[in-house]
């Protein structure tokens, strides 16, 4: 019998979420395996926005000058109620930008996941089996023992001392473990449409995107990069969601605004838009992430943005637990900070959704009214970045000051030669970031066991302030910063700095 090859992590499924894992993990030279079952990528775009926390992901694993190139700016969209009337705005943070991009974008996923495929592929730690289906997963003493079944029916056995399931929605492994998933109470049937629209059309579509909360029949409008347009479609009672994929009953649905001469049909896919968080994420060695551990409705454009913060949570903790440096207790945080940023972002993006899906004439126009006084008297004005909320739980610090489950910013520093963003200057890791303006203290990076980074003041200058307005408006002398930049706890004087860091140490000491 051939020996089975042994990895310190196998991801199942090379999706988004698998994919990005994979770059987290090789560029750590992690022994990881990857197992898909297919070999191509599916060339229908799901997800069509991202934020600038993925984009400083892409950033951090060398990919997002290949990516910008697949992406336009994502501005505000504007909520029609059911008179047609402006209810609601969810605008964009306006600049200096605080991660270093524009906040949202929208994007192409075929090409970006294949820059992310090949970005995985490029790491030597990474081994790939494409067309290899994940068939059964069995806990051993100090891993789990995977079995895999190729295109060719050949069957294959191999161990990996962790395994990350990033199989997608209907996740073969979360049943296999008989992990379920909860439901937080939405159930709607859309119709999804992409059309590359004619140069000599597009210019008389709607110049932003929108919800259109007509009980009559809800429709979201996106405008995707280039000449891509999409429109989400709510389903009727009674329409028959195959039917309705039919390019003969699209168009019809599209007449408001293109005909049929004026663009090519990418894709029309019904889709159930549900609110799904698994109950556990975790089973002994084998983890969750993406759609695998949540699903929710597509109307902030959040579901892949959720799996690339879980697999990026995730990578950083396992890789310390590998290398002998933090004690396994910290993968216990996985599940803590991640399920519960995902149930609160899921909620209000189920409670937003809600609102657009009202069919119901008399409760949409209270729902209209609603809104409105809620933005005193006009429309409610929100930003997406308000939506996503903080981390909550998990390894951080809220007891030492503010800010703690926050993202810290990105400035842009200036350098001798010219200007450089944040985390290309700063090393990978724990980070003690000081506000230059408020002290000049001498500190010692190996006494701390964290690198320490001076912003502005005597210490590295920023060009636009985003480091000082963050201190500012956080009452923040400092921070002590996370390998995935969440604050794990924000110092009001220098002088908590020694006392936060003994007190880190403790808890991560392996
Ligand atoms: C209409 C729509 C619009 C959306 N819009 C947005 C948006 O604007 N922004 C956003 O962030 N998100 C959006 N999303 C969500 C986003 O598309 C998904 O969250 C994301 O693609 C999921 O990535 P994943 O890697 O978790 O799973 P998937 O992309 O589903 O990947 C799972 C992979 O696992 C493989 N696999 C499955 N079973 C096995 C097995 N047993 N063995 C080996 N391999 C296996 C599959 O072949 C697949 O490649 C949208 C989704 C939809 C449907």
């Amino acid at each position: 019998m051939q020996p089975i090859a042994e990895f310190d992590v196998a991801i199942v499924g090379f999706g988004p979420a698998g994919a990005v894992a994979a770059c987290w993990l090789g560029q750590a030279g992690v022994r990881t395996l990857v197992l898909e079952k297919s070999h191509t990528i599916w060339e229908i775009p799901r997800a069509i926005a991202l934020d600038h926390e993925i984009l400083r992901v892409f950033q951090n694993l060398g990919v997002v000058e290949e990516i910008l190139p697949f992406t336009a700016p994502f501005g505000a969209s504007e909520h029609f109620g059911a008179a047609g009337q402006l209810i609601r705005r969810i605008g964009v943070v306006d600049p200096p930008y605080p991660m270093g991009y524009l906040p949202n974008m929208v994007f192409t996923q075929p090409p970006v996941e294949a820059i992310l495929r090949n970005r995985a592929a490029s790491h030597t730690s990474v081994t790939l089996k494409l067309g290899s289906k994940v068939t059964a997963l069995k806990h051993q003493h100090d891993g789990v023992l995977i079995s895999t079944e190729t295109d060719r029916g050949q069957s294959e056995s191999f161990a990996a001392k962790y395994v990350i399931a990033c199989d997608g929605a209907s996740s073969n492994t979360r049943q296999m473990l008989g992990l379920v998933l909860d439901d937080l109470g939405f159930d709607e049937p859309w119709l999804v449409v992409d059309v590359i629209v004619n140069e000599d059309a597009i210019q008389n579509l709607p110049a932003t995107c929108a919800q259109f909360c007509d009980p009559s029949r809800p429709c979201t409008y996106i405008i995707g990069p280039g000449n891509h347009r999409r429109w989400e479609i709510m389903l009727l009672p009674g329409e028959d969601p195959r039917q309705m994929e039919m390019e003969a009953n699209v168009w019809p649905l599209l007449s408001r605004w293109l005909n049929p001469t004026d663009g090519k049909l990418w894709r029309a896919s019904s889709y159930r838009f549900h609110a799904l968080v698994a109950s556990k994420w975790r089973d002994g060695r084998v983890f969750l992430a993406g759609d695998a551990a949540h699903q929710q409705p597509p109307f902030v454009g959040q579901g892949m943005c959720q799996g690339v913060r879980d697999v990026t949570n995730l990578c950083w903790k396992l890789v310390s637990v590998l290398r002998g440096t933090t004690r396994d207790a910290i993968l216990h945080s996985y599940e803590q900070e991640r399920s519960d940023h995902v149930r609160t972002l899921t909620s209000r993006i189920k409670n937003i959704g809600a609102a657009i899906c009202e069919r119901d004439p008399e409760a949409a126009r209270l729902r209209d009214e609603a809104l409105i006084r809620q933005g005193g008297g006009q429309a409610l004005e929100v930003t997406r970045q308000e939506i996503v909320p903080p981390l909550q739980t998990g390894l951080i610090a809220p007891q030492h000051g503010p800010a703690a489950g926050v993202l810290f910013p990105q400035p842009t520093i200036s350098t001798p030669r010219g200007p450089v963003r944040l985390d290309d200057l700063a090393a990978d890791g724990w980070h003690l970031f000081i506000d230059g303006r408020s002290s000049s203290v001498a500190l010692d990076s190996d006494e701390l066991g964290l690198s320490v980074f001076i912003l502005g003041g005597n210490g590295n200058p920023e060009t636009e302030g985003v480091a000082a307005a963050w201190f500012d408006r956080h009452a923040c002398a400092a921070a002590i910063v996370r390998p995935d930049h969440y604050v794990y706890c924000g110092l009001r004087t220098v002088n908590e700095i020694q006392k936060a860091c003994e007190e880190l140490r403790l808890r991560l000491r392996a």
